[in-house]
């Protein structure tokens, strides 16, 4: 659940000021990506773990809303939803702290009681705000049966060889391959010389996301730049969020690479043209519509 508290500056230490608005707005990297692809159409199964607390029960809900499966989302006996405090000051700039609290309960045993699940899955979409040898423990199994994985790196954290080998696409942002492959990405080359880097520790597809500029896939055939939709960019919270929910869609539906990563790049843009996280996801006519 994010808490955005907007003020003209933030306090100092053991200051107290008075701020503007605040608002409480469900998100999470998860809940977004799996609302992304299930507002397209897919029939999506999330499996995480929220608190026994108001948040907790609010945020189900909003999944249920979204026809999104939560019956493999527990509830934490002794742990809070996970949170983000966030203040935006007078310059637009954030602070944010994020307090994963459930996020952080499930390990690599629970995924392997729920290996029936994913084993009956297409696709299987993996984000860092959890365990990682959770993560890992769900890749592997997918690998294991054939399914296709996409794991959105984010936030960046330094990630195991044999984690990424179970990887079939890759989606961090410049920032986040950046960090991911040990250098500084500042332009498209960058992208794809970090995407090179990434593709030997064993992912078969890098999409570096660009922003406005769109996405770049490498992979052992080479590499394609993806331009990305013109728009006005309104607030550009869950722009890479909804890109992996739509890139994951589209692949189950067998799309090409190269058409998934343009349907995600109009998805992407479509979210950066409305405010907020869920609420700026569109749904399929809307893209449908902007495709034409
Ligand atoms: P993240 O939100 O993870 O930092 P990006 O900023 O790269 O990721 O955005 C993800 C995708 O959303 C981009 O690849 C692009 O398709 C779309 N996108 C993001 N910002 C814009 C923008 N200003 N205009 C058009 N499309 C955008």
């Amino acid at each position: 659940m994010d808490m955005v508290v907007r003020t003209s500056r933030a306090p100092e230490a053991g200051e107290t000021l008075f701020g503007q608005d605040f608002t409480l707005s469900p998100g999470g990297k998860g809940a977004n990506q799996a609302a992304a692809a299930a507002r397209l159409g897919a029939e999506v199964t999330m499996i995480g773990r929220v608190g026994k607390d108001a948040f907790g029960s609010e945020l189900l809900e909003v999944m249920r809303q979204e026809h999104i499966h939560t019956e493999h989302i527990g509830q934490s006996e002794t742990l809070s939803t996970g949170v983000a405090s966030i203040v935006v000051d007078g310059e637009g700039e954030n602070r944010i702290i994020v307090v994963p609290g459930a996020n952080t309960e499930m390990g690599p045993a629970d995924i392997a009681a729920l290996a029936p699940i994913i084993s009956q899955a297409e696709m299987v979409v993996l984000q860092l705000e959890t365990d990682l040898s959770m993560c890992a423990h769900a890749a592997a199994i997918a690998d294991r049966h054939g399914i296709p994985v996409i794991l959105n790196p984010a936030p960046a954290r330094a990630l195991d060889d044999a984690f990424l080998q179970h990887v079939t696409y890759l989606t961090p942002n410049e920032t986040e391959a950046g960090i991911l492959a040990g250098m500084a990405v500042n332009s498209i080359d960058d992208a794809e010389q970090a995407a090179r880097i990434l593709l030997q520790k064993g992912v078969s597809n890098v999409i570096v996301t660009l922003g406005p500029k769109g996405a770049l896939i490498v992979n052992h055939a080479g590499s394609l730049h993806i331009p990305g939709f013109p728009v006005q960019a309104v607030d550009t919270v869950a722009a890479g969020d909804s890109f992996n929910g739509a890139l994951a869609w589209q692949l189950t539906k067998g799309k090409t690479l190269d058409e998934a990563v343009r349907f995600a790049n109009a998805v992407g843009a479509l979210a950066v043209g409305k405010k907020g996280a869920i609420p700026s996801l569109p749904q399929l006519p809307e893209v449908e519509q902007f495709l034409q």
